[in-house]
């Protein structure tokens, strides 16, 4: 008889967004002329900058002309995107890298799931929390963990708390871990590291023979000068950290699926016997058997995102959801709440009125002011009395919802 695997069955039941909906739509059936403003999602609504719009169509055309047809690609994609990558949006930074540490592929959530595959199951991994859900739930069905206590702890996975206390950094946690997952500016706090932060870590992993997984999903999102957009502008990560960049959010790519990992020749990790391998090889080893490429008018539209007209048409929509990021953030502060992220990423963290929990503060917004957000217990147990906005939506819906928190507030 064929057996599933069982560790998929200790995941609690995908709770969050569908909660969410569900309450959402009884709310709605109820109230039929409510306006409903959403502003929970973490996925963009702009349409694609014109210029990558121009590639992709171009790209689309080459297939269909026999001179020009392409099948399949190389398994870690186009040289014109990677050294794209590593020029224009690497270079800037002071950052160098080989063209075969970096690999494009159709997205950072199935890469940051993906990348367990290469890592042996002994190894004690650290999350955040709250926390991306994907970190914890990948280290779950591959047989990380044991179950999962009342409060959402998986037994084995290490959990370090993000508060108020600790500006929402990672503390080093006590025992001693061989993985850890960071990202900054972070979904769902909305918190960026500094420099020294990830300088803390790097040293941290370097000492403990330790691997960092750096989730940089949202680096486009950073307005302010002297955080660092990519870990390697740390000084020893090049040895101890991958990072994971997506054009989901930076350029519109949600539904177009581009992404990529660097794996740099530095980073290794021991076999039984004590030898040390580098994990590029295996990565490498892994994409090329189980991966077929992104395709060629996906990889021509995200290499346009760093063409002139395609870098200035991207940046204008990131400056569009930032100035959401800003309504929100200002309108919420002055009507009298504490309010987190929003300078450098798309998220606001706020922190409910009156210590009411996550939950209430989600049915009091919907209920009385016709408005959707995340409740932050859903990230994570420490995520409990924090609410995330997202500046992802349209600027006069994100207006009319900051209005209306506000005058009931009052
Ligand atoms: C949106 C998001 C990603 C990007 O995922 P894709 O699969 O590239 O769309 C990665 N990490 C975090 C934390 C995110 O919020």
């Amino acid at each position: 008889m064929a057996r599933v695997n069982e560790h998929y069955l200790k995941l609690k039941a995908g709770y969050l967004f569908p909660e969410i909906g569900r309450r959402v739509k009884a709310f709605a059936a109820a109230n039929p002329s409510a306006k409903v403003i959403r502003l929970g999602i973490g996925d963009v609504t702009r349409p694609l900058p014109p210029a990558v719009l121009s590639a992709f169509h171009d790209a689309v055309a080459e297939l269909g002309n026999e001179k020009t047809f392409m099948g399949y690609g190389p398994e870690q994609g186009y040289d014109f995107l990677i050294d794209t990558v590593i020029r224009k949006s690497y270079g800037p930074l002071g950052v160098t890298l080989s063209p075969a540490e970096v690999f494009i592929s159709d997205g950072s959530k199935c890469d940051t799931a993906n990348i367990l595959d290469i890592f042996a199951l002994e190894n004690r991994v650290a999350i955040g929390d709250p926390v991306y859900p994907v970190y914890n739930d990948t280290n779950v069905m591959i047989g990380r963990s044991g179950p999962a206590d009342e409060r959402g702890y998986y037994a084995g996975i290490v959990y370090l708390p993000c508060t108020e206390a600790n500006g929402f950094f990672p503390a080093f946690p006590e025992e001693k871990v061989d993985i850890v997952y960071l990202c900054s500016p972070n979904n769902p706090t909305g918190a960026v590291a500094t420099r020294g932060q990830l300088k803390g870590w790097v040293d941290y992993a370097l000492a403990n023979d330790a691997v960092i997984l750096f989730d940089a999903a949202y680096e486009a999102f950073i307005t302010e000068g002297g955080y660092p957009r990519s870990i390697y502008e740390v000084e020893g990560a090049r040895k101890c950290a991958i990072e994971f960049r997506s054009f989901s959010k930076t350029a519109g790519f949600t539904g177009v699926r581009c992404a990529l990992t660097v794996v740099p020749e530095g980073v290794t990790a021991k076999t039984p016997s004590g030898e040390t391998v580098p994990l590029n090889r295996l990565w490498n080893r892994r994409q090329t058997t189980k991966f077929n490429g992104v395709s060629y008018p996906v990889q021509k539209a995200a290499a346009a995102v760093y063409s002139d007209e395609g870098w200035r048409q991207t940046k204008e929509i990131v400056d569009y959801y930032m100035g959401n990021a800003r309504v929100i953030r200002e309108g919420l502060t002055s009507a009298g709440l504490t309010v987190y992220g929003g300078v450098n990423a798309p998220y606001i963290w706020l922190k409910t009125p009156g210590g009411i929990s996550s939950w209430d503060f989600f049915d009091k917004l919907l209920t009385e002011c016709h408005v959707v957000g995340t409740p932050g217990s859903g990230f994570g147990p420490a995520g409990e009395g924090f609410f995330r906005l997202s500046a992802f939506g349209n600027r006069e819906n994100v207006a009319e919802a900051v209005e209306r928190i506000r005058k009931n507030l009052k």
